[in-house]
């Protein structure tokens, strides 16, 4: 039995793979973030591999772009697919908050008294929030540290595994 509609609209349906980033973006975007406006373009893909970081935001200097980018090793079947989408909106409730984005800037620190948790329970998206952060606790270092031992190589035929640059500033 389907317990939320959490768990309903944010399963990918079987042709949609987690690499295709963009269909979870405008997925989250249109459930969970439809009055917030998407006044520039905003891009999202694979980034580095990082230990200690799951994804980033950043706005192009002429506010005409944003880039998410999301840890690749997110992409890989053990991790959760609540941790991928969790990570996404985390990085949508900065662009809501003027983070990486064109929009006006509500705090000083992104982070400032836990305003992205905040910000994603009023969203409905607490529970997903609470199931990830149990996954990233218990799981995520001896995962990371398995792919490292293994020399990446499960992420090496994937997208985005590669360290890229990115359009500058911000969080
Ligand atoms: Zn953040």
């Amino acid at each position: 039995m389907l317990s939320s509609l959490t768990e309903l609209t944010l399963t990918a349906p079987p042709a949609v793979s987690r690499t295709n980033l963009t269909w979870y973006l405008n997925q989250i975007w249109q459930l969970y973030f439809s009055d917030v406006p998407r006044v520039n373009e905003v891009y999202i893909d694979y980034c580095y591999p990082w230990k200690s970081r799951l994804g980033l935001i950043r706005l192009s200097v002429d506010n005409s772009l944003t880039f998410i980018g999301i840890n690749t090793l997110l992409q890989l079947p053990q991790v959760p697919d609540y941790v991928l989408t969790t990570t996404i909106a985390h990085e949508l409730v900065h662009y809501t908050h003027g983070f990486g984005s064109p929009l006006p800037r509500r705090w000083k620190h992104p982070h400032a008294n836990h305003v992205v948790d905040r910000e994603l329970e009023h969203r409905s998206l607490g529970e997903s929030l609470a199931w990830c952060n149990e996954w990233i606790d218990q799981c995520w270092y001896p995962f990371y540290d398995l792919q490292r031992a293994s020399g990446w190589s499960t992420i090496n035929n994937l997208s985005g595994a590669r360290a890229v640059s990115h359009p500058q500033t911000q969080p």
